[in-house]
């Protein structure tokens, strides 16, 4: 039984709700009226609206805070798999989103994943890593 990432409670119940196009959001700076779920703010995406939440704290589980969107009017995050090229330099980031945890080149070219993530080998690191941890050396 899943138990709430915040206060271990039990009491963790899950929705899915398939609003296809009628999904309305309001956010600051930004609002979307009919749109399909977005899927970069932690609520599901696509057709349906999918989450968890904690009926003692409240706590919808994830993997808070969520790097900056398009809906909240930030830059989405991650590299261009089409003109990343061997050896670029690039600053990786452990939490995606976070702070730089440290810059290396990039091996080989990237790759696309069965779920349509793009990863890519990196110096001194093993196996590849999401092009959304990767971002232009600032
Ligand atoms: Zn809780």
């Amino acid at each position: 039984m899943k138990t709430c990432q915040r206060c271990s409670s039990k009491r963790v119940f899950s929705v899915t709700a398939k609003c296809s196009d009628c999904c309305c959001v309001d956010g600051p700076g930004r609002q979307t009226t009919d749109g399909y779920v977005p899927d970069d703010i932690g609520i599901g995406g696509g057709d349906y609206v999918e989450m968890q939440w904690c009926l003692d704290c409240g706590q919808i589980q994830g993997t808070w805070p969520l790097p900056g969107t398009e809906l909240d009017g930030a830059e989405p995050p991650g590299l261009d798999p089409a003109t990343l090229e061997s050896g670029t330099w690039v600053d990786y980031h452990a939490r995606v989103g976070g702070p730089v945890t440290r810059r290396a080149r990039t091996v080989g070219e990237p790759w696309q994943l069965g779920n349509g993530g793009w990863v890519v080998k990196i110096e001194g690191g093993s196996g590849g890593v999401s092009l959304d941890a990767l971002s232009a050396p600032s």
